[in-house]
Parts: structure tokens; C-alpha cells; sequence
């Protein structure tokens, strides 16, 4: 049988997994299973019932037809011609400053009153247009039976994995899991890891305390060494009254983290010395969730007794290999006493008596307090506990030279703040994909223990810089792509040839498949095909395929994609000068629009509508002297008045479109409507894509809550009151199921959704934005617009967007070897059954992370293999395949899968698993899950990995030793606990942006950059070294710049010399400088250069013009700047990083117990 025919009998997307129970999947087309819904794609396994284009009947005369339905009007009052009247010499906007379009009833043309029609005047001139008026049919059957898409579906709020029942249950199994003492402080034999050295941090950044042999085992092939954080830091642990409560453990501190002696630790103010531990317990506002101790009043002083003798607190003096450590502990530390304890191999307390928690959690035993007074608070040296700056810097220095050569399995790439080149040698860049382990472990039951989540974050078009190869373009002809028999699993580098090459195995299924006669190759001697190094296919983690018809809707080869620019010209957008704006920008932009490598113009044609209560669609066929206007006004029922002349080549209509685009400021200009629709706008823009039989982007500029009557009209249900409570959730749903259901017909059709708003007060972006969700769309939002301060951001925003690589109509699937499935997503997408991501658009910058379960054992020998597969319609309309393949190491130590983790991809993961949470459960019962999560993770780190013996202290696996104080960024950020000035729609719109984001997006987002600006070398194009985010770290005699992929802010302390302030701002005095600027003032001096470039470069890397900020110091909009100061305690009540740290100690603690 030939791949061709396979083809078609098993379409790309079509195939039932074998041998996974319960997890058939529909065959596209005609063969679905009973129960499932069908996919759109059915039309890839032949005809399928599907949308014919009406073809208007001749001479028919819509207006008449149709009365009710709209009305065509010309901008011309000429009203005796039923030829297409133009725009030319009559302005058509109303003299009267009402509404543009309008009622029916005046039309001159005298066809005929619409009754529907209120107003007597028609604005925009005659009917006059014989354009078709013909319906389209209603809907498109592509989906019957599909429900609600997954994003709406109010699903329980998932444990990552049963947890277990209890502390210990958790204890008594991994006791079970336990490495001997020996073992688990030394890594696993090397013959365990198939990481490469390169994937190993360097040995620098062991703390091997001299003489405790507890680390030593990590040398520099084998793995980093744990991070330890010394107990002694008295972990948050809340006093409750009436019993004593020990916090210290004694001599637990492990170089590097020592925290200062006891005496000089009272310092800071912050640190109620009436706690022995450093301000556990007292957070502020919402407590930590998670904490299960409902006593006291955190604040209470005094139920903390017994510390450990202020000799025995002592900071260790760090030991000589402690190179890696940040912040070694000031030399000023003598060695303290303390230390001989560790050397005895036991970092943490002796078991013995231990610190009272029994107040605290129901259960425990109550150990007693031990005698002494109590010691002076100590505090915990920031510096000594792990910091983000310093694994970027040493991962910059360490892996930013050598280029990633991505041909061995399960490599861990540099982090995403490391500037590194790609090779690809047979997997995946990571500029593709990227992992939360490269090491995963081979039995489930290995992975619940762990409850490290198994996922992959996929940009499947990702950018890539210049210096490196896009995927080479395959094309197999007629036969199309050689595919496994059953899986459908595309050729990769992974498949075996065997039989001399007739025939190859599947790496994904093991089936056996016979090579097709025109892919036939002989093997050489080590079983390799002689043409290895000649086809992409066999040879490369990333590349592509030209798509047969068989890949295609409904059997056709696609038309090009279309754009419609669909312009808000209600009250509000003309005011503020939005409207005028767009037009201008469109005129130039149109010449822009993505192109095919060498086509020498774009495929893409274009579209425009205007629209406040009706809406207006515009002729602008080339023939056409002047552009034409068709009104409809009953939005109840949308349907699009013209078909030939809506959708146009740039080139071919440039006058007509100019014109049109000079004419609607105008038109609109006194215009007094203040109501907008919004979902006929897309049902609009979606039948005229339809109607063109093509995918598409709609991109809507919208500015109001659309409160006029028509379909998915919504009301005001902004309800602040509800933070906290149990239907928060509701406030991130949306209102109607209207727009749901509208969207999937618009993935139906491969009609995506940029949507632009402008809003002026609450517009309810969880609703609108449901629509540009899961067609792959991006929503962008910019309140409060104001021409002055926001059009620069805007217009870059919007020259970016549509310029940018999009593909259509796409369709993503994940392939896994044995063992492991997909069985979770998380995007902009949406999903008809539980295997294919579908998006009628998806642009460069979009992510899609999946997660993976076992379903069966992995192999060490075999690994695990990934293999994505996206189907899109490429911007000239060609059909294709993007396949990225990605191989995994599989593990039967713990400690190789902690090893092998990435925090950043972690934590981009449980961001979107958390967001996603906030639909259908209340916001503390996400952030408990994610705390209790996370302290499983490390908890079972240290039962399973570190030593044994170091029970007190907190030990954190090097790869993870961010995950504290990253996790507590997502706790605090504003989906999951906002602060007073954070609005509903904010929070709805960080919460879609961050579910598409890649793994580099959100790491500055949660964990912002800052730059010392002052600090930053004016002769060199190297940025100055970023700083930890907390206040104490900024001086008041320098500037800063904080970035985060949204805001730029630039913060001047009050002492910064004037000529800088001269030099930055162009004003004498501090007080001078204004906080309106939107933009630094171009200067011409060194400095000035060197700040503006520094901030030119920032928004070149990132997706989104990034809004700038200035603020200065003890200004009030530092309230906001500090927001972003992640280390540091927050308004809303969120832990500062120490005071997280601790916490999270404490839970680790309370499982391992
Ligand atoms: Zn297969």
C-alpha cells in the first residue's frame, strides 16, 4: 500500500492511538465514533456536507428581498441610480452630528421604508448599491454536537495528581522510595544519565561545606549539588497562644546561607524581634494559602521560645568550595561553633526535640519547648538564599558561548535569559520547545512522588534570529509525507529502517512500516540511510512539509487568507482620535502585510467594516472610483451585503482603499452614537470569510461595553465585592455562552480574532475576549487611550501584529512514544475532542503548553520521543506541515529528574495551570494547590534526593533552587491576588495573555528585569548587570529601569545628580521631571543614547510595545512601581521572598514529618 493511499484512509488527524484504553480518537470525516464529536477536519477524509456559497440570483435586488436585513447605501444621495453611488462628492456623514447610518426610511432611492429603522435621516446617502443582498446559508455544520469548548467548561479544579491523604501517607511512601544515604547524596551511577556534561551546572555551585563529605559526591559530571537554605531561619512558623513554639533548629545553617550572628540580626525593623524567627507568620491581607493554621494573630509575639544558643545559630562560615553560592555569607561572619555538628555529616538537627508545631497543626505531638530564653530574632540574609540574578548570570557566562547542539537526547538547553545559538542535530530547538524535565521518570508512581508536572511549552512558528536555519521545506510530491501506518507519526530521525531499508519502525508505536518505493534508500553499515544527511526528515529535530490535498479542508487546496479591519466609530473612538488614527496607520500598514518568502507582494486581501449599533461594509473594488457603503442595521441576524468588491488585493484597489480610508474620520466626525455591538462584528467578519471561502484575520478595534441590543449584548457585572469569595471565579467567565459558540464557528472557518480595546471603564474582556481566545487570536488592551501618551504603543503593537508569521486554520496535534500521552493543554485554542489543538490562527508569539501522563512504563534505553505536528494554511494560502521532534531521557533515580528540570518552564506551566484553575474554583483554593504542590516537589527532593540526616534545613535541588521565590511571583501576581488598584479586566486580560505565553515571556513577567541605568557603561552595547527586585536594592542617587514584557518603568531616586537629570530628561531639577512622558526625550549626550538604546532593544525582544513609565521616587506613582518589586512584601498582602522562603520550609517540613 502506498503512503499516498494511506493517506487517504488515514488522514493526518485521523487515526485512533492504538493501544491507548479510552482514549480512542475520532477519526476525522465520516468515521467518527459514536459519542464523539466530529471534527471540522472531516473533510480530510473526503467530501463532507459543508458550506456552499450562495451564488446570488441575477438581477435580484437585496433591498427588496430583504428588507429587513439592511440596507445597501452608497455615500452618494444621488438615489435615482441603483448603480453603486460613491463616496466622492457628497459627504455622506449626517450634517447633524447623529448617527452615521440609519434608518431605511429615508432612502431616497425609494425602495422601500425599512420599518426597522428608527430615524429619519439617512446619514450616509442612498441606497443605491444592486449589490446582492443574499443570505448566506445560516451556519456551518462542520461541528454538530460539539459542546462547549473546554476553556468554559467550569471543570474542578485538578489536584496535580492524587496527593497523598495524609502528611504520612506522603511520608510512608516515600519512605518506600528512599535512597540509601549514600546514594541519594551522591548522584546515580553515570551510566543512569544520558545528560550530556553541558546540561550539568558546574560543580561551583556545590556548598560543600569542608570536611561534611555530604556533597562532595557532586562532581561536575554528575550534577549540581543541592541548594540549602539553613533552617535556622526559623520558618515561618506561626506562635499560637498559650504554647511555646520553637522555631530554631539549631545548628542547621549550611555555609553560604548563614544567616548573620544572632546579635546583628535584629536589625531591620522588619524582623518583630518578638518572633525568634524572622517575621514568619506575619503576612499581611490575604494569609498564605495553605497554611492550615487558623490561630492566632500572626503578629502575636511571644509564643516563639527556645531558640537554639545564640553560639550555635551562628552563620557557618562558608567552606572553600562555595564558589557557586550567591551571596556567600559576609566574611564578617566568624565560623560559629555550630559547625562541627555538619561535619559530623548531619546539616540538620539531630532528631531530638523538636520545635514545637503542635499548636499549629491538630495532630502533631507537642514536643515542648526547650528551656532557655529566647534568642534575639535573626533574620535572614537575603543574600545568603538563592537568587534569580545570579543562576541567570552564571548561566549567561556558562552556556552563552557555545552554541546549543541539540543532538543528543534529553540535553537541557541554557536558560531563556541566555543569549545562545542552536544547532539542530535531530531535535527540537528550544526555541520550539522547551520542558519542565529532560529526564523523566520511567513509572508513574515515580512522577506522582515527585509531583514534578510532565509538560512541554511549545511555540510551534517561534522566531528564530537570523543566524540560525528555518525549517527546510519537504516536499514528497503527490505521495505526500511518509507516516507510520497506525500512529500517523510523521518521518523523523528517530524511526528505524530496517530490511535494508524496505522497511522502517515506528518510534512512537513500534509498527512496522513498509518504505514507500519513492523513499526507498539503501542503509550503510551502521543501519543508517545513505541519504541521512540529505533529507531533513531524517536528520533534523524541526522542519516541514508541503501538505497534500488530503490535507485540506474539504479536499481543496485553500484560497489565500484575508484580513478585515473591523473599526469601532462610536462616540468614544472618533473623540479620541482612535478612528483617525487607525485610518491614517492602515494606509501605510496595508504595504506590510506578511509575505511568502520571495513573493513580491502579499497574498492577502483585505477587508473593511466600520460599525456602532449597524454596521457598515465597504466596497472597495478596483473598478470602483470611490468606495461604496453598504448599512446593515439589523445585527440581530448578520450577514455580509456584497461579496464581490469586500475582500481586495492592496494593490490592485490602493485608490479606492486610500480614499475609503481618508473618508471614514470623516464621515464619523459628528457622530453621537455611544452604543457599539460586538458579536455581530465577528459574525460579520466570519460570514464574509465564508462567503470568500478562505481563512482569516478579523482585527477589531473596540472601545465599550457593547450594551446595544443585538446578539451577545452584555450588561455591567463588574462586581469588586466578590474578590475572595467563592464566585471570584465568575468574574474571569464569561457572561453569555454566546460567544462560545461563536467562536467555535469561527474555528470552524479558520477565522481568527485580534481584538484592540480602548476602554474607558469596565468592558468585560473576560466575555469579549472569549472570541479571540480560542480562535488563536491576541487581545490587546490599552485603557484609558489617549492619543498623545498611548498612540505609539498602539501603532507598534499594531504594525507588529499584522505583520507578524501567522498560519491558518491550523491544527496541532502531539505525538508520544509508548508510556506517556498528552493529556492536557493549555493556550489559545480550542478543542473539539481530547487529542487536536485547533486555531484559526496562530501567529509566531503563540504558546501552547501540554502536559504529559504515564499510561504505561518508560525505558531507560529507549527514552521518551515527542513529536509535534502542525498542520496550517501558511500566509499565501499553501498548505503545510510543521513537525518538531524532541527526544527525552527517562529515569529510575529521582535525583536524575531533578537534575534535569528547568524552574522556568516549570513555572510557566503551573502560571497557566493556575489560571486556568480560577474559572471553576476560588482563587485561595489555586494558590493552596499550587504551595502544596511545589512543597511536595521539593519535599520529595529531600526526602528521596539529599541526605537524610539534614532534616531541619531546607534543601533545595540546584535546578530548582528559584522555584520559592519564583512561585511566590505567580501567588502574588494580579490574577491571583490582586491589589486595590487592579481592575476586573485586568485581571481577566493578564489571565488570557499569560496562558499564550512562551517560557521567556513569562519569566520576566513574573520576575521582572532590573536595570541599574546609572550603572550601565556608555561606551559599550552590553546592558548593565540586572539587580534583585526589591526596594533595598535601588539607591536613591541612581535610575533604574524595570521591565516585564508589559511596562517599561524608569525610576529616579531623589538624589540623582542633576547633570544626569539633565542628561536623561532635559530639565534642571528632579522636580522638573514630569511623569506624563511616554517616551525619554531624545538627547543628544551619551547617556541619554545609551538609555534610549537600552530601551529600543527591550522592545525589539519582546511581542508587545511595552508601555513606559517614568516614576519618581516618593512620587505616588511609586506605589505602582513597587508592585513590580517582586522580593519585597506587597500591598495586596503577598510574602515577601524571605518570608515565602520560610513558609514554604515550614510546609516541606509538615510533609516530611
Ligand atoms: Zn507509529
Amino acid at each position: 500500500m502506498s503512503v499516498n493511499q494511506q493517506a487517504h484512509t488515514g488522514p493526518p488527524y485521523g487515526q485512533p492511538q492504538p493501544g491507548y484504553q479510552g482514549y480512542q480518537q475520532p477519526a476525522y470525516g465520516g468515521q467518527s465514533l459514536p459519542g464523539v464529536p466530529r471534527s471540522q477536519y472531516g473533510a480530510y477524509n473526503g467530501p463532507m456536507p459543508e458550506y456552499q456559497q450562495p451564488v446570488p440570483p441575477q438581477g435580484y435586488f437585496p433591498s427588496l428581498g430583504f428588507p429587513s436585513k439592511g440596507s445597501p447605501v452608497s455615500f452618494n444621495s444621488d438615489s435615482s441610480s441603483l448603480a453603486p453611488n460613491f463616496i466622492g462628492s457628497l459627504r455622506a456623514p449626517p450634517t447633524s452630528g447623529a448617527p452615521p447610518p440609519a434608518s431605511g426610511a429615508s432612502h431616497p432611492s425609494g425602495h422601500l421604508a425599512y420599518s426597522q429603522f428608527e430615524h429619519g435621516d439617512v446619514q450616509n446617502g442612498i441606497p443605491a448599491s444592486a449589490a446582492p443582498m443574499q443570505r448566506p446559508p445560516a451556519s456551518q455544520p462542520f461541528l454538530p454536537g460539539s459542546g462547549s469548548t473546554p476553556v468554559s467548561q467550569p471543570s474542578a479544579f485538578q489536584q496535580y495528581g492524587p496527593p497523598p491523604a495524609s502528611v504520612q501517607q506522603l511520608s510512608n511512601h516515600m519512605a518506600g522510595m528512599t535512597i540509601g544515604t549514600a546514594t541519594a547524596s551522591a548522584p546515580p551511577p553515570a551510566g543512569l544519565g544520558y545528560g550530556p556534561p553541558t546540561s550539568v551546572p558546574p560543580v561551583s555551585g556545590s556548598f560543600s561545606p569542608p570536611g561534611s563529605g555530604l556533597y562532595t559526591p557532586y562532581s561536575a559530571t554528575q550534577g549540581p549539588p543541592p541548594t540549602s537554605v539553613p533552617q535556622g531561619l526559623p520558618v515561618a512558623q506561626p506562635p499560637f497562644p498559650g504554647q511555646t513554639v520553637s522555631t530554631q533548629r539549631l545548628p542547621t545553617q549550611v555555609p553560604g546561607f548563614a544567616p548573620p550572628p544572632p546579635s546583628t540580626g535584629v536589625g531591620p525593623s522588619s524582623y518583630p524581634p518578638t518572633t525568634g524567627a524572622p517575621r514568619p507568620p506575619a503576612m499581611p491581607g490575604p494569609p498564605l494559602p495553605g497554611q492550615t493554621l487558623a490561630g492566632p494573630p500572626s503578629s502575636q509575639p511571644n509564643h516563639v521560645t527556645s531558640p537554639p544558643p545564640p553560639s550555635a545559630l551562628a552563620g557557618l562560615h562558608p567552606g572553600p568550595p562555595m564558589s557557586g553560592l550567591h551571596g556567600p555569607p559576609p566574611p564578617t561572619h566568624p565560623p560559629q561553633p555550630g559547625y562541627q555538628m555538619q561535619q559530623n555529616g548531619s546539616f540538620g538537627q539531630v532528631r531530638g526535640p523538636q520545635p514545637n508545631y503542635g499548636g499549629a497543626y491538630p495532630g502533631t505531638p507537642n514536643y515542648g519547648s526547650p528551656p532557655g530564653p529566647p534568642p534575639p530574632p535573626k533574620r535572614l540574609d537575603p543574600d545568603s538564599i538563592p537568587s534569580p540574578i545570579q543562576v541567570i548570570e552564571d548561566d549567561r557566562s556558562n552556556r552563552g558561548s557555545e552554541p546549543f547542539v541539540t543532538g543528543a537526547r534529553g540535553q537541557v538547553p541554557p536558560l531563556v535569559t541566555t543569549n545562545f545559538l542552536v544547532k539542530d542535530q535531530g531535535n527540537a530547538s528550544p526555541r520550539y520547545i522547551r520542558c519542565t524535565s529532560y529526564n523523566i521518570p520511567c513509572t508513574s508512581d515515580m512522577a506522582k512522588q515527585s509531583q514534578v508536572p510532565l509538560a512541554a511549552v511549545i511555540k510551534p512558528l517561534a522566531t528564530l534570529p537570523p543566524e540560525e536555519t528555518l525549517p527546510y521545506l519537504v516536499d514528497h510530491g503527490e505521495s505526500g509525507p511518509v507516516r507510520c501506518n497506525r500512529c500517523k507519526a510523521y518521518m523523523c530521525p528517530f524511526m528505524q529502517f530496517i530490511e535494508g531499508g524496505r522497511r522502517f519502525q515506528c518510534c512512537f508505536c513500534s509498527c512496522v512500516t513498509e518504505v514507500p518505493p519513492h523513499y526507498f534508500q539503501h542503509l550503510d553499515h551502521t543501519g543508517k540511510r545513505v541519504d541521512f544527511y540529505d533529507r531533513p526528515e531524517l536528520s533534523l529535530g524541526s522542519y516541514e512539509f508541503l501538505a497534500t490535498v488530503d490535507y485540506c479542508k474539504n479536499n481543496k487546496f485553500p484560497s489565500p487568507p484575508a484580513f478585515i479591519f473591523m473599526i469601532d466609530v462610536s462616540y468614544n473612538a472618533v473623540k479620541s482620535g482612535l478612528v483617525r488614527l487607525i485610518c491614517e496607520e492602515l494606509k501605510s500598514l496595508l504595504d506590510y502585510l506578511p509575505r511568502e518568502g520571495n513573493m513580491e507582494e502579499s497574498a492577502i486581501r483585505v477587508g473593511f467594516v466600520t460599525y456602532n449599533k449597524v454596521l457598515h461594509f465597504y466596497n472597495v473594488k478596483s473598478s470602483l472610483a470611490q468606495p461604496q457603503m453598504m448599512v446593515v442595521s439589523d445585527v440581530a441576524d448578520m450577514f455580509v451585503p456584497l461579496l464581490d468588491g469586500f475582500l481586495v488585493n492592496v494593490n490592485e484597489s490602493r485608490t479606492v482603499i486610500t480614499s475609503l480610508l481618508d473618508q471614514i474620520p470623516e464621515m464619523f466626525a459628528d457622530t453621537r452614537e455611544t452604543e457599539t455591538v460586538f458579536a455581530p462584528v465577528i459574525q460579520a467578519g466570519l460570514e464574509a470569510l465564508k462567503a470568500a471561502e478562505c481563512a482569516g484575520k478579523l482585527f477589531i478595534f473596540h472601545t465599550s461595553l457593547p450594551i446595544a441590543e443585538a446578539p451577545g449584548k452584555l450588561k455591567n457585572r463588574d462586581d469588586r465585592k466578590l474578590i475572595n469569595t467563592d464566585k471570584e471565579k465568575t468574574l474571569f467567565q464569561p457572561q453569555t455562552s454566546f460567544y462560545n459558540n461563536l467562536a467555535k464557528d469561527c474555528v470552524a472557518q479558520g477565522c481568527c480574532v485580534d481584538l484592540f480595546l480602548f476602554p474607558n471603564q469596565y468592558l468585560d474582556v473576560a466575555t469579549l475576549g472569549v472570541v479571540p481566545y480560542q480562535t488563536g487570536g491576541s487581545i490587546y488592551k490599552y485603557a484609558y487611550f489617549q492619543l498623545e501618551t498611548d498612540q505609539d504603543r498602539f501603532l507598534n503593537d499594531l504594525r507588529r501584529d499584522v505583520q507578524k508569521e501567522v498560519g491558518f486554520d491550523a491544527v496541532m496535534r502531539v505525538r508520544t512514544s509508548t508510556g506517556i500521552r498528552a493529556t492536557d493543554f493549555f493556550g489559545a485554542f480550542y478543542m473539539s475532542n481530547t487529542t487536536d489543538v485547533e486555531m484559526a490562527g496562530l501567529d509566531c508569539d503563540k504558546t501552547i503548553t501540554v502536559e504529559f501522563k504515564h499510561d504505561d512504563k518508560l525505558s531507560e534505553d529507549s527514552g521518551a520521543l515527542l513529536q509535534c505536528a502542525l498542520l496550517y494554511t501558511s500566509c499565501a494560502g499553501q498548505r503545510r506541515l510543521r513537525i518538531h521532534n524532541l527526544s527525552l531521557n527517562c529515569c529510575t533515580q529521582l535525583a536524575d529528574l531533578y537534575r534535569n528540570c528547568e524552574t522556568d518552564t516549570l513555572i510557566n506551566y503551573l502560571a497557566k495551570y493556575a489560571y486556568r484553575g480560577v474559572l471553576s474554583s476560588p482563587v485561595k483554593t489555586v494558590r493552596d494547590a499550587l504551595i502544596n504542590q511545589c512543597a511536595q516537589i521539593l519535599a520529595c527532593y529531600r526526602k528521596n534526593c539529599a541526605s537524610p540526616s539534614s532534616a531541619g534545613q531546607l534543601i533545595l535541588p540546584e535546578c530548582m533552587k528559584l522555584l520559592p521565590v519564583y512561585l511566590n511571583c505567580v501567588l502574588k501576581s494580579d490574577v491571583l491576588q490582586p491589589g486595590p488598584e487592579v481592575t476586573t479586566d485586568d485581571r481577566a486580560y493578564i489571565r488570557q495573555l499569560v496562558t499564550s505565553m512562551d517560557v521567556a515571556e513569562t519569566n520576566v513577567f513574573f520576575y521582572p528585569r532590573l536595570l541599574p541605568l546609572t550603572k550601565a557603561d556608555v561606551d559599550s552595547d552590553s546592558l548593565p548587570a540586572a539587580i534583585r527586585n526589591s526596594e533595598e536594592r535601588l539607591s536613591k542617587g541612581d535610575i533604574y529601569l524595570l521591565e516585564n514584557g508589559l511596562n517599561i518603568f524608569v525610576w529616579v531616586g531623589v538624589s540623582v545628580q542633576q547633570g544626569l537629570i539633565q542628561n536623561l530628561f532635559g530639565v534642571s531639577s528632579f522636580g522638573q521631571i514630569s511623569n506624563t512622558l511616554s517616551a525619554l526625550p531624545v538627547l543628544e549626550n551619551p547617556f541619554s543614547k545609551k538609555v534610549r538604546s537600552i530601551v529600543d532593544m527591550l522592545q525589539g525582544q519582546r511581542s508587545r510595545y511595552m508601555k513606559l513609565i517614568i516614576v519618581k521616587q516618593e512620587d505616588k506613582l511609586e506605589m505602582l512601581f513597587k508592585h513590580f518589586l517582586v522580593e519585597d512584601k506587597s500591598l495586596s498582602g503577598g510574602a515577601s521572598y524571605v518570608d515565602f522562603l520560610c513558609h514554604m520550609h515550614k510546609e516541606i517540613r509538615q510533609l516530611l514529618s
